[in-house]
């Protein structure tokens, strides 16, 4: 089979309609894909403390959202993603919904998982 899929998604920045298709080898045509990050559904829950980073670390809360998430594909327009600042967009995002990144990476933080993402994008960008 090479029939394409049709796949109509927003445009992250800007907010823009993009119109793609797919391949059978996951090859976009148009607009940039990053990935899938959750985030938490305002007003469904908190974010709970499950705990600390161990001593003698710079202290961390360890925190874990107990509401609804739903599932966001990253995804920019042409114009976008050529335009320099974009990332700064995500970073400024990511630092509303969750806050300020911890200085340590705990696998169990949503903050952390967020800032991951963001930064597995960041990587993602300089190939
Ligand atoms: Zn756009
Ligand atoms: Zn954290």
């Amino acid at each position: 089979m090479n029939a394409k899929r049709k796949i109509n998604r927003k445009c992250c920045v800007c907010g823009k309609a993009i119109y793609s298709s797919v391949n059978p080898k996951g090859r976009y045509s148009n607009g940039h894909y990053f990935g899938k990050f959750k985030i938490p559904i305002e007003g469904t829950g908190k974010y709970e403390k499950i705990g600390k980073t161990r001593p003698g670390k710079i202290k961390c809360n360890v925190v874990r959202w107990n509401g609804k998430e739903r599932s966001v594909e990253y995804w920019e327009c042409n114009s976008c993603f050529e335009e320099a600042g974009h990332l700064n967009w995500l970073e400024a995002k990511i630092g509303k919904l969750y806050g300020k990144k911890c200085p340590d990476f705990e696998p169990e933080c949503i903050v952390c998982q967020a800032w991951k993402f963001y930064e597995e994008v960041l990587k993602g960008d300089e190939e």
